[in-house]
């Protein structure tokens, strides 16, 4: 298919036009105009521009691209390296950040919802990206945790009390740890994302609702494979997903 047929399609499915958001969102360093091979990874690393590269990938689908609001605009040091990288193997770089992790199927959120076992009822925070719902059957924190380190391969740090048992659940893929009080406020009985901060730790611990921190790479591994996968299969692409070894 075409790069700029790749670019208004997904543009199209993930209504990228509706959010304010800290950075573009669609293509930010073009290459060749044909695309047969894509590949997806959560961040534009230069780990994951040259195992893309030695695939033979023709455009990269990210979550975290490049051009953040307060960076530096210079074309500099790692991103001189990354961008020459890209424009050397004439690879496309698409990133999208918001609007991926809101999509009510393919999104962040609905994604590790559905892997957790987790039943959305409804959507709050920011720009309604973070989710709120149920885990049925209920199950006690200490559960929920192993069950976490399985499905995501990673040791989630918990604070809480290991026998609660966990109903209503709060989620936010990435670093969403400012939305643990309005988690707090609708009732939920633990709250789970990316990242912690050290005042997330005394909250948990003076109103008795749980914080899981299951990694911000980790909870974020899933939107953008999932984008991969449907477009390869609608357009008839290859497609690989690229993951990275991060500890955050
Ligand atoms: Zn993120």
């Amino acid at each position: 298919m075409l790069l700029h047929e790749l670019d208004n399609y997904i543009a199209s499915v993930l209504e990228a036009g509706r959010f304010r958001d800290y950075c573009p969102n669609g293509l930010q360093v073009e290459g060749r105009a044909e695309i047969r091979r894509i590949a997806s990874a959560v961040t534009a690393s230069q780990h994951v521009l040259d195992a893309a590269a030695a695939w033979g990938a023709e455009a990269i689908l990210v979550h975290h691209g490049y051009f953040w609001r307060n960076e530096d605009a210079s074309i500099t040091g790692i991103k001189k390296r990354r961008i020459a990288h890209l424009l050397q193997h004439d690879i496309s770089l698409l990133a999208y950040h918001l609007p991926l992790d809101a999509h009510g199927e393919l999104g962040n959120n609905a994604q590790l919802g559905k892997l957790l076992g987790f039943f959305e009822r409804g959507r709050f925070g920011e720009q309604d990206i973070a989710c709120h719902g149920e885990l049925a059957p209920a199950q006690t924190l200490d559960e929920l945790a192993r069950r976490i380190e399985e499905r995501l391969e990673r040791t989630p740090l918990v604070i809480g009390d290991a026998s609660r048992r966990i109903s209503r659940i709060a989620w936010c893929s990435g670093a969403a740890q400012g939305h643990f009080e309005a988690a707090i406020a609708l009732g939920a009985a633990a709250f789970l994302t990316g990242e912690i901060s050290e005042q997330n730790v005394h909250v948990a611990e003076e109103t008795g609702v749980a914080f899981i921190a299951a990694g911000h790479h980790a909870t974020e591994r899933y939107g953008i494979r999932a984008l991969g996968g449907q477009v390869a299969e609608r357009f008839n692409l290859e497609h690989r997903f690229f993951d990275q070894d991060v500890p955050i």
